[in-house]
């Protein structure tokens, strides 16, 4: 799936007006962005989703060639047999509250409109990537729901959602808390509820606690820092 750059109709027809009116054009559109004056609404989202766009790629394409994690599980996917270009990564508006997701057919989406950080934006594509590395090299279920589970958990855990990433990736220090147990069981069964096949939040925590233990404890592809 190939990421959208720029409006093409946009392109197409600023191209054909003289560079003056582009400068001038420009200015005004900035303007009427931060005033909110002189566009119509419709106008106003058009060019917030524009700006998110492109700041969700810019912060892609460098956390890509800079952030240990990220680095990280592209390359274990690359050796796994399951490479990831940054193309496959893509910023799109959503309208639900998640951040991300990952689909088998279509790659990885990184919700653009839901970033309130880098390092945000940074756990969220390294959360993904370690669903589509469990995708790549187990043989998942995404119906099954505690096949479902044992991913989120996974994810959870490692991607750094519950905030140690920084420390582990920088040092290799790894703490399991009982705090830190108990955000990636919350986070993991709030992704189990949001699973179409997935009747009921009791049936997630079920779901989820019975496959805690072995998947919490399961840190491929990281085991080998430590
Ligand atoms: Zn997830």
């Amino acid at each position: 799936m190939a990421s959208t750059a720029a409006d093409p109709a946009q392109k197409a027809g600023s191209s054909t007006e003289p560079a003056d009116n582009k400068g001038f054009e420009k200015w005004r559109r900035t303007f009427a962005l931060i005033t909110g004056v002189g566009l119509s609404e419709e106008e106003f989202a058009t060019e917030v989703t524009r700006i998110q766009n492109r700041e969700c790629e810019l912060r892609r394409e460098k956390l890509i060639k800079s952030s240990p994690g990220v680095r990280f599980m592209m390359n274990n996917l690359a050796k796994a047999g399951c490479p990831v270009k940054s193309s496959m990564m893509e910023c799109v508006p959503c309208d639900a509250t998640k951040s991300g997701g990952f689909s088998n057919n279509h790659g990885i989406l990184l919700c653009q409109n839901h970033f309130y950080s880098k390092t945000h934006q940074e756990q969220t594509m390294i959360h993904e990537m370690m669903h589509m590395y469990d995708h790549c090299v187990f043989n998942v279920d995404w119906t099954n729901l505690r096949h479902h589970a044992c991913s989120e958990v996974r994810a959870a855990a490692l991607s750094g959602d519950c905030n140690w990433s920084r420390e582990f990736f920088d040092r290799g220090i790894r703490k399991f808390t009982k705090q830190h147990q108990e955000c990636v069981k919350r986070r993991a069964i709030i992704s189990v509820e949001a699973n179409g096949n997935c009747p009921s939040r009791r049936e997630a925590e079920k779901a989820v606690n019975a496959v805690f233990e072995s998947c919490y404890n399961d840190t491929r592809p990281f085991d080998e820092f430590y």
